[in-house]
């Protein structure tokens, strides 16, 4: 079974684009984990580029582990 890339649908894009700042994603997207954008979780294959990584993903990581009441 191949898969045929279908430029009709948009969910379909060889071409990533970041699901927080909608810019292109170069190579490998990063897992956008545990972002909240407009009240919706992001999921592993929504994919952030690497600028949001590193502004909004790690911050936003680094707090929920703060928030965690079950860790020391
Ligand atoms: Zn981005």
């Amino acid at each position: 079974m191949s898969h045929k890339y279908n430029w009709m649908d948009k969910n379909d894009t060889e071409v990533k684009s970041c699901s927080i700042c909608n810019e292109e994603i170069y190579g490998m997207g990063n897992n956008p984990q545990p972002v909240i954008l407009n009240g919706k979780k992001l999921e592993v294959e929504d994919s952030c580029c690497r600028d949001c990584n590193d502004n909004v993903v790690i911050p936003a990581r680094i707090q929920d582990i703060n928030n965690r009441k079950d860790l020391n």
